[in-house]
């Protein structure tokens, strides 16, 4: 009984320390203490992502049609018998292709799309496919929010209509669990992410799923700014045609000292928090380095400061090169842009503070 009593215990006593405002560093979270694993799958040029908490699944996109049934396969050897919800962020092959297959291998609770009146074959078959095992297929509405296990997801795009311009009419969502959050954008490129910006949504997370696979026209430096994510996610494919991730990308993330974990270096790429504290593995390299507790101060926004040079004026983000090679007599800090902007200083070109 008394060992019972211990075991009921620490989980009660993890919950009052979530609830303070004073974080105590954690360790590592794994599969066995995880209350949300977020799983980006490699899928080469595409997309597939599986959030799983408690006993609940849900999946957001398969990447292309061929890789149906290893995402299927990838789902049930993760222990799931069904999925709570489905979600087809926009109707880009790359996306949705393996979705029919899914469809077709487990039950899916409820199905969300955003309207569109996209009549390519692959959209259609999965359309249909939905229509065959009749579970209710729910459009995607910003604000709407659903749970699962200890999570629970908000939808925060599309907020408008964007006619043929699929990427933009990507399903965004943020996904929580505890203090720990994700923004997961499909496709969603420069105009969506102001609009969501314009619409004053909360945008900041502690992981952020690039829009269209690190293309420069998504990551705009607004959405970062009000991101403000601790890790990026890349999902690509290896020597894609399109050169995914975008090099402004892979710099602008560099210059907010911000890791960039990619699918097509690092295969399938996991993340695990019990609510306060964030851990990483991947399928190809050891990510054990990155471990993220909210509260412990060097994750502070403010350990990230201003440093301006008093000779040429101009202002770098603290982790920037150019500060490294600044003389410490040469340099003042900032504590805020504005102070540095007011002071007369420029911003660096390379860190774009
Ligand atoms: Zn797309
Ligand atoms: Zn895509």
């Amino acid at each position: 009984m008394k060992k019972l009593l211990c075991m009921l215990l620490i989980p009660a006593l993890c919950l009052l320390s979530a609830s303070c405002t004073q974080f105590l560093p954690q360790g590592r979270v794994n599969e066995h203490n995880a209350r949300l694993t977020v799983r980006f799958l490699d899928v080469g040029q595409g997309d597939s992502i599986l959030l799983e908490s408690g006993d609940e699944f849900v999946l957001i996109d398969a990447g292309e049609r061929d890789y149906g049934d290893e995402v299927l396969a990838y789902i049930e050897s993760c222990g799931a018998d069904e999925l709570k919800y489905m979600i087809a962020t926009h109707p880009h092959s790359d996306h949705i292709g393996g979705l029919r297959t899914v469809l077709d291998g487990i039950d899916v609770e409820h199905f969300i799309s955003a309207e569109t009146d996209c009549e390519t074959y692959t959209w259609l078959k999965v359309l249909r496919a939905v229509d065959q095992q009749k579970f209710p297929s729910v459009e995607a509405r910003a604000g709407s929010t659903y749970s699962f296990g200890n999570a629970s997801f908000t939808i925060l795009a599309p907020l408008y209509d964007y006619d043929e311009d699929y990427n933009n009419a990507s399903i965004v969502i943020k996904v929580t669990c505890g203090f720990i959050s994700f923004l997961l954008t499909g496709d969603a490129e420069r105009e969506s992410e102001y609009d969501m910006l314009e619409a004053g949504e909360n945008l900041s997370a502690d992981v952020l799923k690039c829009g269209h696979h690190g293309s420069s026209s998504s990551s705009s430096d607004k959405l970062l700014k009000a991101v403000n994510p601790s890790f990026a996610v890349v999902s690509c494919g290896k020597g894609n045609d399109y050169g995914h991730p975008h090099r402004e990308t892979v710099r602008k993330l560099k210059a907010l000292g911000c890791p960039m974990l990619r699918t097509d270096e690092m295969g399938t790429v996991t993340a695990y928090t019990d609510g306060v504290t964030l851990s990483f593995s991947s399928e190809k390299q050891d990510l054990s380095a990155y471990t993220y507790t909210v509260g412990d101060p060097k994750n502070s926004p403010d350990a990230l400061n201003y440093i301006g040079n008093k000779n040429s004026r101009v202002f770098h983000f603290s982790d920037c090169g150019g500060v490294q090679s600044m003389s410490e007599r040469n340099k003042v800090t900032f504590e805020n842009r504005g102070d540095a902007v007011k002071a007369g200083y420029t911003p660096c070109a390379a860190c774009k503070p």
